[in-house]
């Protein structure tokens, strides 16, 4: 399906583009059980202005961001050699020390009040893809890392994502069988073996994969391997689609295999 170019990202003003984010359009904080306004997140302007936001040309297969305007539906060399096993990816964000430093506090240091804004700027930052889906899942934690670090921060930014794009929230059908060891340091091959039949989807949610098109939400993409490995896994039960929507990424998927 060739996705449609959201409004979004017609608008020219980048200052204009950071008021919306900043007190983004009422419709997002109308639906019932929303939370609060982005500013409950308590981020400094001067922390917004260090962040370096993702707005199109970008990449239609990876989104990675593009210098010029190479027109709707645009792959970027890596994606034209070689499609990734998922159809479209966004990320609101590039992954530099600032955003980083975000993440890290969603991660480690129980800021889950972070999670409604990270979920806003996925929602801008996919909103050409989102009309077009039916489901949103988190990457998932193997449950003992989810003992440890108590909650899935892809889950906690998936949850309010499907609140506001009216999209039904499924984190069950997607599981993770074994705990991975750290992604960091991996090259993208070395990722993608580290993640080979990790992710698996129990049969009794074929009937609610079939055919589905489904967003998938993680915090950050390096290299793509492990939103891969879910890709796979959800398009062998049966989805028909599979996007990705993270806060983050690397300029360039380097490491993997063109
Ligand atoms: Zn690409």
């Amino acid at each position: 399906m060739t996705p449609t170019w959201g409004q979004p990202y017609h608008l020219r003003d980048a200052a204009r583009r950071l008021l919306d984010l900043i007190l983004p359009p009422r419709a997002l904080d109308d639906r019932p059980g929303a939370r609060g306004p982005v500013q409950s997140a308590g981020m400094s302007p001067a922390a917004w202005s260090r962040i370096s936001f993702i707005a199109a040309p970008f990449c239609d297969g990876c989104g990675a961001p593009f210098e010029f305007d190479l027109g709707p539906g645009s792959l970027c060399v890596a994606c034209q050699a070689r499609r990734p096993a998922f159809d479209h990816a966004r990320a609101a964000c590039l992954y530099d020390e600032h955003a980083r430093d975000l993440i890290l506090q969603l991660k480690h240091a129980d800021r889950t009040d972070l999670a409604g804004l990270f979920a806003r700027w996925l929602a801008r930052a996919a909103a050409d893809i989102l009309p077009e889906l039916d489901l949103i899942v988190p990457v998932p934690l193997h449950p003992l890392r989810l003992l440890h670090r108590r909650y899935n921060q892809a889950a906690e930014i998936a949850r309010p994502l499907a609140r506001m794009s009216r999209l039904a929230y499924r984190p069950e059908v997607l599981i993770r069988r074994r705990a991975t060891r750290s992604q960091a340091g991996k090259s993208g091959d070395a990722r993608r073996r580290n993640v080979a039949g990790v992710f698996a989807s129990p049969p009794r949610h074929k009937t609610a994969l079939k055919d589905a098109r489904i967003l998938l939400v993680d915090d950050v993409l390096t290299t793509g391997a492990t939103v891969e490995g879910c890709a796979r896994a959800l398009k062998a039960a049966g989805a028909a689609r599979v996007d990705v929507a993270v806060i983050a990424r690397v300029k360039e998927l380097t490491a993997r295999p063109i």
